[in-house]
């Protein structure tokens, strides 16, 4: 029997948090039932700089139940990085980790079929959504768009799994060893190579509360993903760069035609249009090789990815 740890990260949670705490333990004390799971597995909820009532409601459960951890960020750090100190603090103790959203969109349910597939031999089970109803059509459209474009420069994603997984301790020991600042962890763990298997699931829609995921955090989560993942889009800078001069000299040989037969007026236009697209190539492209040196900049700071302020075990 090993032990198993079920990671939650929770950022102004408490309107879905008490119930969220109350399922998992169901869940994880019926697999204990049935001798799948030792009598130490637990809950970990980072609360990642809540601010509201979510640290009282964990502190509060930490009293009352003994299978509730509670770690606790000095502030804001973003999803990821919740993720991440909370599968490093379990991956100390725990055999079994699993990462999901406190918000309960993915099923719960399906945890006991993760950790069939982990004693079948998978280091690594994704929960995969069969079904995105319940999400937006402007979420599922663009995600789609997303995993597509990325697809396209290469990064190889699962299509449809986000953060909901069971990993194995050694999975997580070695995903640890990834230490880049701009997280995107489902990109990286493909890269690790284990054996990995996948439950499927329908996703649910939100239990309560408000999405913590706006449109501004979305698209600098899906950014980061790009570029932290590939350099196409630099590629593509020098691509477009050829592509440009290929037709300067294509305007050249045109420009060079109308001055012998007299016409050179009539040059302004297509001069105004190159002028201006190219110029608009030209801020493109630095802005990509901008966001690249800024990614190495904070990188070789090598700052800290968040800060636990309490840590209740
Ligand atoms: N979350 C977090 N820090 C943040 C934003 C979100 O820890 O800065 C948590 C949030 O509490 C939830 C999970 O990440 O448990 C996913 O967020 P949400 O459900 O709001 O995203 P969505 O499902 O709308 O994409
Ligand atoms: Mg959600």
């Amino acid at each position: 029997m090993e032990k198993l740890t079920i990671v939650v990260p929770a950022f102004n949670e408490e309107e879905v948090l008490p119930t969220t705490i109350q399922i998992l333990s169901k869940i994880e004390n019926q697999l204990i039932e049935k001798k799948l799971l030792d009598r130490a597995s637990n809950i970990l909820i980072v609360d990642d700089g809540s601010v509201d009532r979510t640290w009282q409601i964990i502190e509060q459960e930490h009293q009352i139940r003994k299978n509730i951890a509670g770690i606790r960020f000095s502030r804001n750090f973003g999803h990821q990085n919740a993720l991440v100190a909370g599968m490093k603090a379990a991956s100390k103790t725990a055999k079994l980790i699993v990462t999901i959203d406190a918000d309960l969109q993915d099923d719960p349910h399906k945890i006991g079929d993760m950790i069939d597939k982990f004693f079948q031999g998978a280091d690594i089970v994704l929960g995969v959504r069969n079904n995105r109803s319940a999400d937006t059509w402007f979420k599922r459209s663009s995600a789609n768009c997303f995993y597509k474009f990325l697809n396209l420069i290469g990064v190889k994603l699962v299509p449809n799994h986000a953060d909901f997984r069971l990993m194995s301790q050694r999975a997580v020991q070695t995903f640890l060893q990834y230490r880049e600042r701009n997280l995107f962890i489902r990109g990286i763990i493909p890269l690790l190579g284990f054996k990995t298997a996948k439950v499927f699931y329908k996703r649910s829609p939100r239990l309560a509360g408000k999405s913590k995921y706006p449109l501004k955090k979305m698209l600098a989560f899906a950014w980061d993903g790009i570029t932290s993942f590939s350099v196409a889009p630099v590629r593509l800078i020098l691509i477009l760069g050829i592509l440009a001069s290929s037709w300067g000299i294509v305007m050249l040989s045109y420009s060079l035609i109308t001055k012998f037969l007299g016409l050179t007026v009539h040059g302004w236009s297509s001069l105004m249009i190159s002028i201006w697209i190219l110029g608009g190539l030209q801020m493109i492209s630095l802005g990509i090789i901008g966001e690249y040196i800024g990614k190495i900049t904070l990188e070789v700071k090598q700052r800290p990815r968040y800060i636990i302020q309490t840590y209740l075990k």
